[in-house]
């Protein structure tokens, strides 16, 4: 099979001054893609003194080899810039790849309105700040490739982590949305729950496990997705080490009452373990799914109470 490329096409990587970002923007511009180059520079848990430096480094590296990219510096939380840089240097914008990210881990009962914040404003708010940004341009070219980045902390929960796991599931649903609007306008959206080692990981997994999961063994499912011939959309992947799997929404076979006055704490009680029965699921995509049990539940007889 010949190779993936990316020939003519504009890519835009947040947080692309290390981890995870860097190897994405290496390995575009070594597919023939101009790169835009985001990094503030700051510390692991925002703030910090911003440093131009990691942008620079990333796109000396690129250039050294012979490929193309511009450094941009500006916060995720400021995406328009970000994209502008793209319009100015490049005169597009095709794919972009949401995916800076802070931590602000601490437990709950410690978190302080700023650890909240800022977390919600670099991964939610920089994500929108970026689609929104690029949205126009996708609609009016016809094509739009967007990877938003979420985590399994965000898909079960994470100890110490109540401000990043709500922001990280708040990527599946902007995902999700992205993709339904941006469909027929050969927009595609998805969202990947990456394992690496980087910075954000290197303190909390020994060194024989981080050896394992280099960040560049995420790219090729990224590289994927991205393409131009990829009918992907809407979904949801993990990935890390060299594994990849997708990930949706399961629903019990659950529990359908008459919804009248027989409708009574003491009649779904008397039936509570179909809520939970697994043993023949369904697999929704939207809410028209739910319509259907609606219609059922209102033909039925009344409950016993
Ligand atoms: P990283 O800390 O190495 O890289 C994140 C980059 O984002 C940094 O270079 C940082 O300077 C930049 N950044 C931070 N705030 C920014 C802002 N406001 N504007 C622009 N740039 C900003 O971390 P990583 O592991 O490469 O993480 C990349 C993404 O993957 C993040 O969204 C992270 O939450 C997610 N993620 C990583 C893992 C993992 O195992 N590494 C797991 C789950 C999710």
């Amino acid at each position: 099979m010949s190779e993936l490329r990316y020939d003519g096409q504009v890519v835009v990587v947040t947080g692309a001054g290390g981890g995870l970002g860097k190897q994405y923007a290496l390995f575009f511009a070594s597919r023939g893609a101009s790169v835009v180059v985001n990094d503030l520079g700051g510390g692991l848990k925002g703030g910090g003194n911003s440093s131009r430096k990691t942008a620079d480094i990333v796109v000396d590296e690129i250039k050294a080899a012979g490929g193309k990219a511009v450094a941009n510096y500006d916060s995720v939380t400021n995406g328009d810039k970000i994209i502008e840089t793209a319009i100015q240097n490049y005169g597009r914008i095709d794919i972009l790849l949401n995916n800076a990210g802070i931590l602000r881990d601490v437990s709950f009962k410690n978190m302080k309105d700023q650890d909240w914040d800022l977390i919600m404003d670099v991964h939610v708010k920089g994500s929108y700040k970026c689609a929104r940004a690029a949205w126009p341009h996708f609609r009016k070219q016809k094509f739009g490739r967007v990877v938003n980045t979420a985590s399994a902390a965000g898909l079960f929960g994470s100890f110490g982590q109540a401000n990043y796991s709500a922001a990280k599931l708040a990527m599946v649903g902007f995902t999700e949305t992205l993709a339904k609007e941006g469909a027929k306008y050969n927009i595609h959206a998805n969202v990947i729950a990456p394992i690496a080692a980087s910075r954000m990981t290197e303190t909390v997994m020994p060194p024989d496990i981080l050896a394992a999961l280099k960040p560049d063994w995420i790219v090729p499912l990224v590289a994927v997705l991205v393409h131009k011939d990829s009918e992907e959309n809407g979904a949801i992947f993990e990935a890390g080490g060299g594994h990849i799997a997708k990930l949706r929404w399961e629903r019990s076979s659950g529990l359908l009452l008459k919804a009248d006055d027989s409708y009574t704490p003491g009649a779904i009680l008397k039936k509570w373990d179909s809520v939970s029965d697994f043993k023949t699921p369904e697999y929704p995509t939207g809410v028209a799914d739910f319509m259907g049990l609606l219609e059922k539940s209102m033909e039925m007889g009344p409950n016993d109470k």
